[in-house]
């Protein structure tokens, strides 16, 4: 019975009986992984601080064979975000962060710069004013990294690098005019927003944030993105209907 220890972020949680969830996390070694927190609904249990959604843990579990959901041993914190809990915007914006990558990611399929990417997000977006467009920046970073990076240096069709300013979703890149099929319609997308759709892929995180970007470009690039990840990602989000009910 292979014991496993690993860092891990809390990605989902789910009541499973009346005394226990099954609790998604991000982890470091493992990838995403699902578990059974046994008794932590139950107010004196030793997880009950620890399972907590986006908290940054350092757990312990045992995977049997035969069995498809492995149990929790143990869970200590290593980093929380209160802010993230007490400011409504920024809770909506981080939920639908950590939605993109339970649905851009496979079970057990370790990736330690997804783990990266989203615990800069979290320290990010916890001390942020500005939750919308933290995520914008991390969704297009993120692209690359669950493999639906788009083509976005020449047009997708015949490699022309002019007059670039739609984009086609289900191609998966941008599209100069003479490509374009009249029967067809595309995104709209400025330079500006090209732009940082191309820079941000090679910026380096510490560094993102000083990327100016106007309040008009950030909702279009904002809304663009969520076409783009619920076409590649199947099916609608979950927290966008909470960030518009806002
Ligand atoms: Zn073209």
């Amino acid at each position: 019975m292979p014991i496993i220890k690993t860092e891990a972020i809390v990605i989902k949680e789910m009541n499973y009986s009346e005394s226990s969830k099954i609790i998604t996390l991000y982890s470091l070694n493992e990838g995403k992984i699902r578990l059974i927190a046994k008794g932590s609904r139950r107010i004196k249990s030793k997880f009950a601080s620890a399972i907590s959604l986006f908290n940054y843990l350092k757990i312990i579990y045992y995977e049997k064979e035969q069995k498809e959901l492995f149990t929790l041993s143990e869970a200590d914190i290593i980093e929380s975000y209160h802010n993230i809990h007490t400011n409504l915007k920024t809770f909506a914006y981080a939920s639908l962060f950590i939605e993109a990558i339970d649905k851009g990611t496979s079970d057990y399929d370790s990736n330690p710069r997804i783990f990266s990417l989203l615990l800069n997000f979290l320290r990010l977006i916890n001390k942020s004013k500005k939750p919308q467009e933290i995520t914008t920046l991390f969704l297009i970073k993120l692209l690359s990294l669950i493999g639906i990076q788009p083509i976005i240096q020449h047009c997708v069709k015949c490699s022309s690098t002019e007059r670039l300013n739609s984009i086609d979703i289900e191609e998966g890149g941008v599209i100069c005019p003479k490509c374009m099929d009249k029967r067809k319609s595309y995104e709209h997308l400025t330079t500006g927003s090209l732009k940082i759709l191309q820079k941000v892929p090679e910026t380096k995180i510490p560094r993102i944030s000083v990327l100016r970007i106007s309040e008009n470009q950030l909702q279009s690039l904002f809304e663009l993105l969520m076409k783009y990840y619920s076409y590649y990602l199947e099916g609608e989000f979950k927290s966008l209907g909470f960030i518009k009910s806002l």
